[in-house]
């Protein structure tokens, strides 16, 4: 009984194994998807050439099958982070990582991941227009990542992030940073205007710039498309505008993202300001 007991276990197994893969959740750059696509086309040659009953002509090679499950679980996770942070407000996603920093890390890997797709990263925008000016410009950069910025300019840079994976990030939630009032030259946010309440983000960077510093923002172009749910950029260049900035350049020739600049005004306006959703930058399951 034992014995067959035991076989039908393998049997099972045997049967499971190959299917395994396709249960769990999925995320993964497109040029994954094209060796995905190589393996599953390799498979059905293979499938077809055994008369599509061999198990083993199926399954991948052990490090092969090791790796694709890793990137699949990695994938998931990251993806599932990503939505967390899209739809939550900073206070609630700082309390998330300070419970468990290795979801960070998580993130972060996916998130490098992800930009392996993107064939300019915005970040190299802002450091570029950094190096064509003093670098005695005070930088902030709000949701800086692996900082990217520090590390590139010799300007003094304020990176923070919710979780310091490097002494020189400061962990806080973006709206509410330890810096004096009018006292940096530029402030960055680079695809990271994420929460839900990204308006109070800005805020803080229109306190922490001196008179006429800049407000330079990156984001996902994607989420600036009216036709697809995205904001209207009119309607977010209008709500910054209304917190006390000047609009000082507007460019969507990027197919990836948005770049807008801004000057901090003298005065700042009192009025209520219309704020517009931001959409959620959230990636498929592929
Ligand atoms: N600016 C970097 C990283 C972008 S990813 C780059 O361009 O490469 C967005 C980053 O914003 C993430 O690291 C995320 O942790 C951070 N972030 C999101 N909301 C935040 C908040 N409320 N306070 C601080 N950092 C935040």
């Amino acid at each position: 009984m034992k014995e067959e007991a035991a076989s039908r276990n393998g049997k099972r197994k045997r049967q499971r194994n190959p299917k395994t893969p396709k249960e769990e959740p999925n995320e993964t750059p497109k040029n994954q998807n094209n060796d995905k696509k190589r393996q599953r086309d390799t498979k059905t040659q293979k499938s077809n050439q055994h008369g599509g009953s061999s198990a083993l002509s199926k399954r991948p090679t052990p490090s092969n099958f090791l790796d694709t499950l890793r990137e699949k679980l990695s994938g998931g996770n990251f993806r599932r982070l990503n939505e967390k942070l899209y739809t939550c407000s900073g206070k609630e996603a700082l309390d998330y990582f300070n419970e468990d920093p290795t979801l960070f890390d998580m993130y972060h890997t996916g998130y490098q991941q992800q930009m392996t797709n993107w064939p300019e990263l915005p970040v190299n925008s802002i450091i570029n227009w950094l190096s064509s000016r003093r670098s005695s410009l005070v930088v902030a950069d709000f949701g800086c990542g692996d900082a990217r910025i520090a590390k590139s300019v010799k300007n003094k840079v304020f990176s923070f992030d919710l979780v310091s994976k490097d002494p020189s990030v400061i962990a806080c939630d973006m709206s509410n940073t330890p810096l004096e009032s009018s006292s940096v030259d530029v402030a960055v946010f680079c695809l990271s205007l994420m929460g839900t309440n990204y308006s109070s983000y800005i805020k803080e960077a229109h306190r922490v710039l001196r008179p006429s510093g800049w407000l330079l923002i990156a984001e996902v172009k994607s989420r600036f498309d009216p036709n697809n749910g995205g904001a209207d950029p009119k309607d977010f260049v209008k709500a910054v505008s209304d917190l006390g900035f000047s609009s000082s350049l507007k460019d969507f020739s990027n197919k990836m993202f948005i770049l807008l600049h801004f000057k901090k005004k003298f005065n700042s306006n009192k009025k209520k300001i219309e704020w517009p959703e931001l959409k959620a930058c959230l990636y498929k399951r592929r």
